[in-house]
């Protein structure tokens, strides 16, 4: 997706993005070395998300309150952490948010930069999950509410920021939603992206919901890294094209 997106910006020759591998016990020393290798900065995923926060030397506003980085900038002999995460997915989104209704599942890392981005546009934010202590201390420290037995019917926006569906689980047996509980006029986030299309988007489409897919969340949180590197704006189709193919 990033290199097709390099591609298509006419920076294919000079710029490149690759995948590197770390065990958590070499992320600091390899992140150190990147700068030096001729890398502009990176994006960290899970188990690193931590790390990354720890091996930065400045914090973007955005990671600070929400406590986890996915970008990493190494510019001016610093390492900047940056979320795009959250700036992604609103911009995956159909605005305004302000006033509407959304309910967050999951309470890991995902649903922390949904939780943020979703209360700073002023959605009336519920959040469910599983492991009821973590969404408890989520909403403590960034808003939103805790619900125990959301009625699906009663939300504008749904999001799905659990891991249900990774491992092919039904989410309907897992989750608190009903595959015939959607209804026109909702919209339903799925960030969980494979290569099979998602049940729960499935059973949202087919009752008129407004589905947007964790692919898109993907594209639009990338857009803006690869904006953050480049300072070029992002040509989204082709990062479309690629993240689907
Ligand atoms: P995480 O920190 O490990 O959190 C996992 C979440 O899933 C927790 O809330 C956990 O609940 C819940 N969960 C796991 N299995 C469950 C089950 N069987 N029933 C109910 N809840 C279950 O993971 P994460 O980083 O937040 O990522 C979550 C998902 O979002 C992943 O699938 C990831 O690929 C996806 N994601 C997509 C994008 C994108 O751009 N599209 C970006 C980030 C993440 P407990 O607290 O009860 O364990």
């Amino acid at each position: 997706m990033q290199n097709a997106a390099l591609a298509a910006l006419g920076l294919g020759e000079e710029w490149s993005y690759e995948a590197i591998e770390v065990a958590p016990d070499g992320f600091e020393a390899r992140v150190r070395a990147m700068p030096g290798e001729g890398f502009a900065g990176a994006n960290v995923t899970v188990p690193h998300k931590g790390g990354a926060l720890a091996v930065a030397d400045t914090l973007s506003e955005v990671v600070r309150e929400i406590g986890a980085a996915n970008t990493l900038v190494f510019e001016s002999g610093e390492i900047r952490a940056e979320n795009t995460d959250a700036g992604g997915l609103l911009n995956a989104l159909p605005a305004p948010l302000a006033g509407k209704r959304a309910l967050v599942l999951g309470a890991g890392g995902a649903a922390r930069a949904v939780v943020w981005a979703l209360v700073r546009e002023g959605a009336k934010v519920k959040v469910w999950n599983r492991t009821k202590l973590r969404s408890r201390n989520l909403c403590e420290e960034l808003g939103g509410e805790p619900i125990a037995a959301p009625d699906q019917a009663t939300y504008e926006l749904l999001v799905n920021s659990t891991a249900v569906g990774l491992g092919g689980e039904d989410p309907f047996a897992e989750l608190p939603l009903a595959a015939d509980g959607f209804a026109p006029g909702q919209t339903v986030v799925d960030l969980v992206y494979g290569s099979e299309p998602s049940r729960l988007l499935g059973a949202a489409e087919a009752s008129g919901a407004t589905v947007v897919d964790g692919i898109e969340v993907l594209v639009q949180q990338g857009a803006l890294s690869l904006r953050i590197w480049t300072g070029r704006d992002a040509p989204l189709d082709a990062m479309r094209a690629a993240a689907r193919a």
